[in-house]
């Protein structure tokens, strides 16, 4: 072989092995740094630009292949989170948070999915920051998507609405006013634990509130937590999608979801 075959194949060998060494290599998450910059609940952390997303509508359509979670007429789909009946009132074609009855959860278990969840928080809005329309959509009854009443009202940035709680805030606030329903469309990619129960993938999240993009494939760093950040514990593949009492009359309606493990 002379020396210039030799050499191209030699820059063959090399590009080969950086393009593996590149496919090997998963992307930093672009949001990672945000993790190092800013404390959990940072209060200085910068809210996100305000968009208006425009008037409510009716409740979205259901997709044909959707398990439909609530329908608006009862609350068969749904437990009190230590199993018991869920004690959440249903009315004209919403479910509403009962203070202290404690939060609810679904009977049917989920992994990776998309989730649609549409929501109202009280009006006229009373209390403010963390004590304004708290609720909160719980991902596998652990990832949190925070719900509050974020119109015009300041709290920690990782804590306002569509915040994955403790972690990242949304790209914007998209936040309509108090009273007015605001809908979520979550994609849910769940965590995969290996059999020594290190975490193979993490969990991931792109959420639509209103229908704009605020979280972008989002790396979640574990569970969320109030005032932590704990490292990621292997779980089952699926469990059910809790919605949080935090002692504020939430309403919720049209939920549904299509299951992304098959
Ligand atoms: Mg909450």
């Amino acid at each position: 072989m002379n020396a210039r075959i030799c050499s191209i194949a030699l820059s063959v060998v090399i590009i080969g092995a950086v393009g593996a060494a590149v496919v090997a290599q998963a992307p930093p998450h672009p949001r990672a740094a945000e993790l190092q910059q800013w404390a959990i609940h940072d209060e200085t952390r910068p809210m996100p630009p305000v968009v208006n997303p425009g008037p409510a509508g009716p409740p979205a359509p259901v997709p044909s292949d959707a398990v439909v979670l609530f329908d608006g007429n009862d609350l068969s789909g749904w437990t009190h989170a230590k199993g018991q009946p869920a004690k959440w009132a249903v009315r004209d074609g919403y479910m509403e948070t009962v203070k202290g009855t404690g939060g609810i959860q679904t009977t049917k278990t989920f992994g990776s999915c998309q989730l649609h969840i549409e929501w109202a928080t009280p009006v006229p809005a009373v209390g403010a920051s963390q004590n304004r329309g708290n609720s909160g959509v719980f991902l596998m009854n652990m990832y949190e998507v925070q719900v509050l009443d974020s119109y015009e009202s300041k709290t920690y940035a990782d804590g306002m609405a569509a915040a994955i709680y403790g972690q990242f805030p949304p790209l914007v606030n998209a936040s309509r006013k108090p009273g007015e329903w605001q809908a979520y469309d979550i994609v849910f990619h769940a965590p995969r634990f290996g059999a020594d129960g290190a975490v193979q993938s993490p969990a991931r999240m792109t959420i639509f509130h209103n229908g704009i993009l605020v979280h972008d494939n989002d790396v979640l760093t574990g569970p969320t937590a109030h005032k932590a950040r704990p490292p990621y514990k292997a779980h089952a593949d699926r469990m059910p999608i809790g919605l949080q009492d935090h002692a504020h009359p939430v309403r919720f309606r049209n939920i549904w979801i299509r299951d992304l493990t098959k």
